[in-house]
């Protein structure tokens, strides 16, 4: 069986490195908001390309900080909206209602599966504070005429980086083009921790200082707490392996470019459709997402030939019974892809020949092959 990721195998590709930068850190007796942390916040925000960066607990934790945080500066309050695509993993919409704002949901394109730029104006209104972009799937979601929008009509541009660590727009980093952006180091990510890990990063010094508070009870200075806080932090043992496998991501994302080109020029088969890839600095490939009318068959046809394939996500969050006030809501376009899409094997561990045999699997399936 091919596996769909192998977490195992990516840790031993820098096995040594990380356990000396492990072993380093128990020896050390200090565990939180230490050197290892600080270390890595440097060279996060350098590779990013933002003036600072601030480590938390979890990406969601980092996406909840940033609109705590402009709530905290009098910049949103209670009540205000926040567009996000509608197709978005959970936690996008969780970071906006956990705060009392109210998410607005816009779909994406059908090609891209990103936010589609021409459906957002119709989307703001008096109480529109801020766009929450998504780089789905690893894929630039940021387009410059909604950096326009965000000018024009005075809005924020938040990223959610989670599934894009490492990708480009123009030459500049995802999470650097917005004015703050939300990043998750959860296991399966492109950069993944060795269980939770988040960071914050942004250009703006106040708005920095509030997020690093926020994060730490609501103190800058001990025992003095100027806002109703959280505990949300990024272990140093966390900083320290992030540190080492950091130093790897453009080698390890430049080998999923590798398997997604070669997938792109080797899948045949008229029952499935390809992810279009417009230039290829601008996306990592967190995710392989192919779409097929007959996903479900697709799907049950790859486990049963040894190929593990999954759904991301088999249903929207309007969909969800957390979510139950908008279940009835009709998102034609976000509905289509949640019933089509499928997740081929990708990672910097898949070898050639494991290649190969998706490949060869893809392409002999047929859509009756189930039912024969
Ligand atoms: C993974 C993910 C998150 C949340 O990150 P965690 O570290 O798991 O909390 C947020 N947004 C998107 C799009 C994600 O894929």
């Amino acid at each position: 069986m091919i596996k769909f990721l192998e977490i195992q195998k990516i840790t031993q590709k820098y096995s040594d490195e990380i356990h000396r930068a492990a072993s380093r850190v128990i020896d050390s007796g200090w565990y939180l908001l230490g050197e290892e942390t600080n270390r890595f916040e440097k060279n996060y925000a350098h590779f990013i390309g933002t003036n600072y960066c601030i480590g938390v607990a979890n990406g969601l934790d980092a996406l909840r900080i940033i609109l705590k945080a402009y709530i905290e500066l009098g910049i949103m309050q209670e009540g205000d909206e926040v567009i996000v695509p509608a197709n978005t993993f959970i936690a996008s919409i969780l970071a906006i209602t956990d705060n009392r704002l109210i998410p607005v949901l816009v779909e994406p394109d059908i090609n891209s599966y990103q936010i589609d730029d021409t459906k957002i104006e119709e989307a703001i209104s008096p109480k529109t504070k801020a766009i929450m972009i998504v780089h789905l799937y690893g894929q630039c979601a940021y387009t410059d005429k909604i950096g326009e929008i965000c000018k024009r009509h005075g809005l924020k541009l938040i990223e959610d980086n989670a599934q894009a660590t490492g990708c480009k727009f123009n030459g500049k980093i995802t999470g650097s083009l917005g004015d703050a952006s939300g990043h998750s180091f959860y296991p399966g990510k492109n950069l993944g921790a060795f269980g939770d890990g988040g960071a914050i990063t942004t250009n703006n010094k106040e708005f920095a200082e509030t997020v690093r508070a926020l994060a730490n009870y609501g103190s800058n200075v001990k025992y003095v707490f100027d806002y109703q806080g959280l505990n949300s932090r990024l272990d140093e043992i966390q900083a320290a392996i992030l540190d080492v496998k950091l130093n790897y991501l453009d080698e390890d994302n430049q080998r999923r470019k590798d398997i997604a080109r070669y997938f792109l020029t080797r899948i045949h088969n008229p029952e499935v459709i390809l992810p279009k890839v417009q230039d290829w600095e601008s996306h990592v490939f967190h995710l392989f997402v192919i779409r097929s009318a007959h996903r479900d068959n697709l799907l049950q046809y790859l486990n049963n030939n040894g190929v593990q394939a999954l759904i991301h996500y088999p249903v929207p969050p309007h969909k969800q019974k957390a979510y139950r006030d908008w279940n009835k809501l009709s998102l034609p376009v976000t509905e289509k892809i949640h019933n089509e899409v499928l997740s081929l094997p990708i990672s910097q561990v898949i070898t050639d020949e494991e290649a190969e045999t998706v490949v060869k699997t893809v392409n002999s399936f047929r859509q009756n092959d189930l039912n024969k």
